[in-house]
């Protein structure tokens, strides 16, 4: 079928809106109308050329839609399912997937065409890549069917997109990830799409204490709406020195949630004795980050994260129950919906710090 998307051609270039080709889908693939997709860091940094990607490219990997055609061999959603979409494709079958961490896969691989079978999207004769397994800055995407998971219908799919990424990455850091405990301390760097959803996180798990910090005044504002207890800009203040007064200590826990080597740095100096720091953001290709080894007499630790180590097929349907119960918020995490067209400016809005979430919608 041919649907239109917005293809990335170069880096730093904004992307065209053109109209491509999707396959039909193969035994174990689903087409899936899309109706939502957020705009993510990880788009803008994979636009910007921090994150390599095959081109030309259809960015977006926060999609929720509706099941519009199935393969034969699918059986986790049919026609109709409201669906949300993750990256996290898991072969089932490598050491990583069997022991239970399908979010680190070592073959998902297995899960894509291969190389001489035509592409699931294409434009003419060239070869157009769906960005990580998915390309949800388009009017449908073709997945295979581990990329997929059935919610409930009664829950608006600009909401259940967020899903796909920011919340599933930062929720999961604090519940999978860090495993939180109740009744501990948290720092969190970085109050953006998936720092809140780590504050969010941290919040459900019960940590008496949550300090955000980011420079942006009217993300702090927003990140005690979202369950902070303190913030911190560091613009005026010294953050490790202000954490440890706060916590009486130091943090139990502190998150990065931007990709920055220096947060990283203070995220490890403001830990308590034992305490666990989590990179969750993208560092850019080619940066170090510096510690003082002395540190880890005290039992620190730093720890990575991907895609908040998830289970996506439990995890999505788990959050999103918690968001219809209240005690998870989407609602305020999309600062706006805009169609297709406007997604070059939703990446300004990135960058300028106006948002929380952009979220794509199709008619
Ligand atoms: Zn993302
Ligand atoms: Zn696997």
């Amino acid at each position: 079928m041919q649907i239109k998307a917005a293809v990335m051609r170069a880096t730093n270039q904004p992307l065209t809106i053109e109209d491509v080709d999707l396959a039909a889908p193969g035994p174990e693939e689903v087409l899936v109308k899309t109706v939502a997709c957020g705009v993510c860091h990880s788009d803008l940094h994979t636009m910007q050329g921090n994150i390599a990607t095959p081109l030309p490219t259809v960015l977006g990997h926060e999609p929720a839609g509706i099941v519009l055609a199935v393969g034969e061999r699918v059986r986790n959603v049919a026609v109709g399912d409201h669906v949300i979409a993750c990256t996290s494709l898991f072969c089932g079958a490598c050491p990583q997937c069997v022991r239970g961490w399908p979010h680190l896969c070592t073959d998902r691989g297995a899960c894509r065409r291969g190389a001489d079978d035509a592409p699931r999207m294409s434009n003419g004769n060239e070869l157009i890549h769906p960005y990580v397994d998915l390309g949800g800055f388009a009017e449908a995407m073709l997945l295979h069917f581990r990329a997929v998971v059935k919610i409930d219908p009664s829950i608006p799919l600009d909401r259940a997109a967020l899903v796909g990424c920011a919340v599933t990455t930062g929720v999961g850091a604090a519940l999978n990830t860090a495993q939180v405990a109740p009744g501990s301390t948290v720092a969190v760097f970085g109050a953006g799409g998936v720092g809140i959803s780590v504050i969010q996180g941290a919040r459900i798990a019960g940590a008496r204490q949550i300090i955000a910090i980011d420079l942006n005044p009217r993300k702090l504002e927003s990140a005690l709406k979202f369950g902070a207890t303190d913030v911190i800009n560091p613009d005026q203040t010294d953050v490790v020195k202000a954490i440890k007064k706060m916590t009486r200590g130091g943090a139990d826990y502190a998150f990065e949630a931007v990709g920055v080597p220096k947060l990283l740095e203070q995220a490890f100096y403001c830990l308590a004795p034992r305490g666990t720091a989590v990179l969750v953001g993208a560092i850019a290709m080619g940066q170090t980050v510096s510690i003082n080894p002395g540190h880890f007499f005290q039992e620190k630790r730093i720890i990575g994260c991907m895609m908040g180590s998830n289970r996506f097929t439990v995890d999505a349907p788990h959050y999103l129950e918690l968001y219809r119960q209240g005690r998870l918020d989407l609602d305020g995490m999309v600062t706006r919906t805009v169609p297709l067209d406007q997604v070059n400016d939703a990446f300004r809005a990135i960058e300028a710090g106006e948002v929380t979430r952009t979220v794509l919608t199709f008619n």
